[in-house]
């Protein structure tokens, strides 16, 4: 039923002339039609702020004509992206999403107030905080702010040691495990790489608040 869907929104695009007449049969596709409109949310060229300088068109990062940088640019917030590994969005997107996934280098948005998490201009798709199924800690202000993906700590913890104790042992927990070899960062934090440059950027952060 839902490859059946799928299917359809193929045709439907590679067909547009058409789309009147499969659009009857479309409408009576219950939840495959919300996963089409999901589709067009997610990955349709039109529907994204993507307006790069023409010298980044070229494709190619180690092309002399292109503008190297623009390709690692986030197209919302102009921002550097932080490579990350195809495993890493994989992992992370929701079912929905990942039905959209055409990309094959993607970059992560650390900005805190840009609602893009992950992009690849090169193949015209991003995915949003909502594509993911975990809060991203960079981007979120209210609790819970997930510092830790890994061992599970969030900005709350943190602060409740500083809180109670004056100090934490959590960057060193987390150290600890990471030393033995326990952590899965890059499958569990939307970053794709190791917390503890954030946790302790945290760590710093509430210290001088109080
Ligand atoms: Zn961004």
């Amino acid at each position: 039923m839902r490859q059946r869907a799928v299917r359809r929104a193929n045709q439907d695009r590679r067909q547009a002339p058409e789309s009147a007449a499969t659009g009857r049969t479309s409408q009576s596709g219950g939840t495959g039609g919300r996963g089409v409109v999901g589709r067009s949310e997610v990955s349709r060229p039109s529907a994204l702020p993507f307006d790069l300088p023409e010298a980044s068109s070229c494709p190619d990062e180690s092309c002399s004509i292109a503008t190297p940088d623009a390709a690692k640019l986030c197209p919302g917030s102009q921002t550097i992206g932080l490579k990350v590994d195809l495993v890493t969005v994989k992992a992370l997107v929701n079912a929905n999403a990942l039905r959209h996934l055409n990309g094959k280098a993607y970059r992560f948005c650390p900005a805190p107030d840009c609602d893009i998490v992950y992009f690849d201009p090169t193949a015209s798709s991003i995915f949003r905080k909502r594509d993911l199924g975990v809060r991203v800690g960079q981007k979120e202000t209210e609790d819970p702010v997930p510092l830790c993906y890994c061992f599970d700590f969030t900005a709350a913890d943190l602060r409740r040691e500083l809180a109670a104790r004056g100090k934490t042992e959590i960057p060193t927990f987390i150290a600890a495990e990471v030393k033995a070899g326990h952590c899965a960062c890059e499958v569990k934090n939307p970053q794709g790489s190791c917390c503890l440059g954030n946790v302790t950027a945290a760590v710093r952060s509430l210290s001088l608040e109080r």
